[in-house]
């Protein structure tokens, strides 16, 4: 008998996996997680039924995320990522020598244990020296932290739903440009283009409320369904223009990111400008 796991869109669309095995299900206070060894991508993390990562692919995702604006900042010292807590996003922060702190605050320490045990190649950066981790609401951390705390701040979360919904709303970009730096920068994942093409542009336009210079840039991970999202916001340099340092030494680990690609990434297909309202302003 043949086992597959589908994630099903609301638009009678799905992304499905051929399974091996069930490894792991966990229902923790926050939300399920499941562990499935699949037929040719490795180990698949869901959590509420979900696509989170698949160890074939998840190198696109973390490298977007957190390249982007720690190669877009001039001196990235002090990081905060917000979820995250399979630790794919933190192994790649701190392949940056000049980040000195990162804390990485997940409101769910399950899905951290699930990833230390399951997902060794992800959880690494979690073991890094300089990193401190928490098992707390991403929104209420922000409401203690200290005004400029952060140089870059990543949203690394689930979908707006559940534990997530306040990650997306007006009040938490807002506390999140309190908590960075004069030339910080926070970017977040944003959904997909293809099946949340409403949410792309929603959040979007809620960043770019609270920042001065906001994008929206997209990355090609075949687990997500194709193309994904990411929202930028800088109170300093436009990501946009590209990299405003450069370490080799961490590119030439890397498997997706790369500087040419840095400023390709911004450019965007006329429906997702349209939705970010865009359009036409040669962007
Ligand atoms: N990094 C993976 C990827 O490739 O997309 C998935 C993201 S990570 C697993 C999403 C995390 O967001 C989950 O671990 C979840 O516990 C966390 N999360 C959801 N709501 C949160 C909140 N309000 N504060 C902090 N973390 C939250």
């Amino acid at each position: 008998m043949e086992l597959w796991f589908t994630e099903k869109y609301p638009q009678g669309w799905g992304i499905t996996f051929k399974i091996d095995k069930a490894l792991c299900s966990v229902r923790s206070p926050y939300q399920r997680i499941d562990v499935l060894e699949t037929v040719g991508h490795g180990k698949l993390l869901v959590i509420d039924g979900c696509v989170m990562f698949t160890e074939a692919d998840e190198f696109v995702y973390h490298e977007m995320l957190t390249h982007v604006p720690l190669f877009s900042h001039p001196n990235p010292q002090r990081v905060l990522i917000i979820g995250g807590g399979d630790g794919g996003a933190a192994r790649e922060v701190v392949r940056h020598s000049c980040v000195e702190e990162v804390f990485l605050v997940d409101i769910d320490e399950d899905v951290i244990k699930v990833s230390k045990e399951y997902f060794p190649t992800v959880s690494c950066g979690l073991e890094d020296e300089r990193v401190r981790v928490k098992a707390e609401d991403g929104v209420k951390f922000l409401e203690r932290c200290e005004e400029e705390s952060f140089d870059v701040i990543l949203v690394d979360s689930t979908d707006p739903v559940g534990p997530a919904v306040g990650l997306f709303e007006k009040s938490f970009f807002e506390k999140c440009y309190r908590a960075l730096s004069a030339d910080g920068i926070m970017a977040a994942q944003s959904g997909s283009p293809y099946f949340q093409l409403e949410l792309v542009g929603r959040v979007h336009k809620t960043v770019a409320d609270v920042f001065p210079i906001v994008h929206t840039y997209v990355a090609g991970t075949p687990s997500y369904g194709g193309m994904w999202t990411f929202v930028i916001g800088s109170k300093g340099q436009d990501p946009s223009l590209g990299p405003v340092r450069k370490d080799d030494l961490v590119v030439s680990g890397l498997k997706y990111y790369n500087y040419k690609l840095h400023v390709g990434a911004f450019a965007l297909p006329n429906y997702i400008l349209q939705v970010i309202g865009k359009f036409g302003s040669g962007t």
